[in-house]
């Protein structure tokens, strides 16, 4: 089958890798016009002047991006099929939706309130009570259009930082650490859910991914694969999504969501029998979904900014690097390095040793660590 992707990142990349196996074909469409994929022909077009040769080209049309105008998305679905559906991308580009469409199936979050101005926020801060976390209601990813209040006067300073905009005000949840699910759904709404990966983050950004998450109690893998069934169920989601979720002593709360393939999932790769790159292919392709079973325990490290000794990372018999062909810049996700294991002791040194190569990248601290 002949695959649009919207955007050309890393993860269209990666999608790509895992398709052409399959006998699947790319092309990319990209409206910014900075395509690092390197795997297809990339359409650039900053104003919709050659969607119709897109189109053309392709059968079918998926996204690894979710700041899309969902406009552009909903006129391409009328002609070719588009998976996940608009849908998913509406809600998920959306804080106030996505936590709408939570509270309606059930699912517990941080309770939150919209604010339009610093008035609004620093009345959000007092009833919800400090600290809160104020979020832009669109457009935020990797922690960036986001400020901690500790007390309600803070509101000024946040309101400088992230107004003028529409906000989502959170309260903030005192997790004991991040973990986020992964499934797959097919067009039957056959559905293939990972184990759950245990995130670590630094200045928002994620550094590393565990999973099987380690030392989750009984019930918590069951219970994230009932919110998501629901929400995949509800959306009649195609395609692979992520859901992120906070750990708390009483039980989880969901964070939010993306309709896509996640990087807390890239541990899948070499971690899991069948990658959440090839599901989503598979899944957008009327193909029978893979299994998701793990081949062992995995640990994701994150390359920011720096690529960091390579060669002493490739001599390690651990580890396997997936590189995105950026250039190297501060901040930048420029690939990832999936270490396996048979034991978390030995998982957590193969990281460790691992991440010395690395310039910059916080020391590796998790529940692993934490004993
Ligand atoms: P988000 O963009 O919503 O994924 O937020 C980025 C990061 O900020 C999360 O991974 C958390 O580390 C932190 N964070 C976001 N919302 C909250 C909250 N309500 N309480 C505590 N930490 C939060």
């Amino acid at each position: 089958m002949r695959i649009g992707v919207l955007g050309a990142g890393q993860l269209g990349r990666m999608l790509a890798l895992s398709g052409y196996p399959l006998a699947n074909t790319f092309v990319f469409y990209d409206q910014s016009g900075t395509p690092s994929v390197g795997l297809g022909e990339v359409i650039i077009d900053r104003d919709e002047q050659y969607l119709d040769d897109f189109l053309k080209r392709v059968d079918r049309v998926t996204y690894e991006f979710e700041h899309l105008p969902v406009d552009v998305v909903e006129k391409i679905a009328a002609v070719k099929p588009v998976y996940p559906r608009p849908r998913a991308l509406k809600v998920c580009q959306n804080r106030q939706a996505e936590k709408t469409l939570f509270a309606d199936l059930g699912i517990p979050t941080a309770q939150w309130r919209m604010a339009e101005s610093e008035t609004e926020l620093q009345a959000a801060a007092e009833e919800l009570g400090c600290p809160v976390v104020a979020k832009t209601n669109t457009e935020g990813y990797d922690g960036k259009g986001q400020a901690v209040l500790r007390s309600p006067e803070e509101a000024a300073t946040a309101w400088a930082l992230i107004g003028p905009n529409r906000l989502m005000v959170e309260k903030f949840v005192a997790f004991r650490r991040e973990v986020s699910i992964i499934a797959a759904r097919g067009e039957d709404g056959e559905l293939a859910i990972y184990p759950m990966a245990e995130n670590v983050h630094d200045t928002g950004i994620l550094r590393y991914s565990i999973a099987p998450a380690p030392g989750l109690s009984p019930g918590v893998q069951e219970e994230a694969e009932r919110y998501m069934r629901m929400i995949m169920t509800e959306l009649d989601y195609v395609g692979v999504m992520a859901l992120e979720l906070f750990e708390t002593e009483s039980g989880l709360v969901a964070n939010e969501m993306a309709p896509r393939v996640h990087n807390s999932g890239h541990w899948t790769i070499e971690g899991a029998v069948t990658s959440q790159f090839e599901n989503h292919i598979r899944a957008i392709t009327g193909q029978p979904l893979g299994d998701v079973a793990p081949r062992g325990l995995s640990c994701m490290i994150n390359i920011i900014g720096e690529t960091g000794d390579l060669k002493r990372i490739l001599e390690l018999p651990y580890t396997h690097v997936h590189l995105y062909d950026k250039a190297e810049r501060p901040g930048r996700k420029l690939g990832h390095i999936n270490v396996l294991a048979d034991n978390y002791e030995e998982l957590k040194w193969r990281v460790r040793n691992c991440a010395e190569f690395l310039p910059g990248i916080p020391e590796f601290q998790s529940s692993l660590t934490r004993g």
